[in-house]
């Protein structure tokens, strides 16, 4: 791991090379261990993808400096995109529904971006139409769509993975993430597969997502608590390959919240809703490879913990389970 002996010359330097911090409660025959992505500047991994897309579009003239990104984004992307864009002479405009969380679009705010708000009852598609429409307005500006774009995938590609498998001198057993536009997981599980094609790999998903569907299981759909993955409409999600992967897990809102307050009263990790699915699915998944219902190379787990539970504190996220509004 970097351990940035020097002085930086920018924020966009401190982003990656996160920490990978084993999961205490995991079993000791085949440890957990969580890339901690808070550790990067914006708090969360969508850090990662801001400065890999931003800078990759501008390499291959896709944007021009003094250009304009517009993306519809309830939250992290807009502040890992806000970041990038504000260092590397790009405007940013974010499009948010108006009922997503407060506290995300005043930090997008704080880094220079603009925030249009779109009405509550037109969802995500609405943000998405407006951004296209703002796009087709003005000169040099283009949306990076998260959801289809495959520079989301190989930002992990390129970096995620690559530290992942440095730290543990390639022992990586099984990968287990938690899928929104599922880009973490696809480019972490594509540079794994091709470092070692047996390495076991999960999907986690909130119950009542329909991710599930693609390993051909009924979805009773539902709605959810946990903040950041799952999906209602798999054709949104481009990037997801089934291919990748060996299994979709399920994790329960109750679930994810017990396990993230027990991550912070026993562990000391500040870590969001995501962050405790992902980290019950993994352990799930090394408690199956010790007790050989999975064969894996070697043994050990890797997940992901995207983002902090401080961003969620107005939702009550440390309240009960009935108080958390998610
Ligand atoms: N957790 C949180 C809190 C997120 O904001 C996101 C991004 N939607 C994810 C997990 C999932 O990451 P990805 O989009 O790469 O699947």
């Amino acid at each position: 791991m970097t351990t940035h002996e020097t002085p930086l010359d920018s924020v966009l330097e401190t982003i990656g090379e996160t920490p990978l911090v084993r999961v205490q409660a995991s079993p000791s025959e085949v440890p957990v261990y969580a890339k901690v992505e808070s550790f990067n500047p914006g708090a969360s991994v969508k850090d990662r993808i801001g400065k890999y897309m931003v800078e990759a579009m501008l390499e291959r003239g896709e944007l021009e400096p003094g250009g304009t990104v517009i993306e519809p984004t309830a939250g992290n992307t807009g502040i890992g995109f806000a970041i990038a864009a504000g260092q590397l002479d790009v405007n940013a405009v974010f499009v948010v529904p108006e009922r997503f969380s407060v506290e995300k679009q005043q930090l997008m705010d704080a880094l220079g971006a603009e925030v249009i708000n779109t009405p509550t009852d037109e969802g995500m598609g609405g943000a998405i139409d407006r951004a296209h429409q703002l796009a087709d307005e003005m000169e040099n500006a283009v949306v990076p769509q998260q959801f289809s774009n495959p520079l989301n995938v190989e930002a992990h590609y390129e970096t995620t993975g690559p530290e992942i498998f440095e730290a543990l001198d390639g022992e990586v057993g099984a990968v287990v993430a938690g899928c929104g536009t599922a880009g973490t997981l696809m480019g972490i599980a594509e540079y794994a597969l091709e470092r070692d094609p047996d390495v076991h790999v999960t999907a986690v998903e909130p119950e009542g997502s329909v991710y599930s569907e693609t390993q051909g299981e009924d979805v009773e759909e539902a709605d959810y608590k946990i903040e950041g993955i799952g999906t209602h409409d798999l054709d949104t999600n481009e990037l997801f390959d089934p291919s990748l992967v060996d299994e979709v897990l399920q994790v329960s809102d109750r679930h994810a919240h017990d396990e993230l307050k027990r991550l912070a009263a026993e562990e000391g990790h500040l870590v969001a809703s995501s962050s405790g699915a992902a980290s019950a699915a993994a352990r799930h998944v090394a408690e199956r490879i010790r007790d050989g219902e999975i064969d894996a190379p070697h043994d050990s787990v890797v997940t992901v913990f995207p983002d902090s539970s401080e961003r969620y504190l107005s939702k009550g996220i440390y309240r009960s389970f009935e108080e958390w509004e998610g």
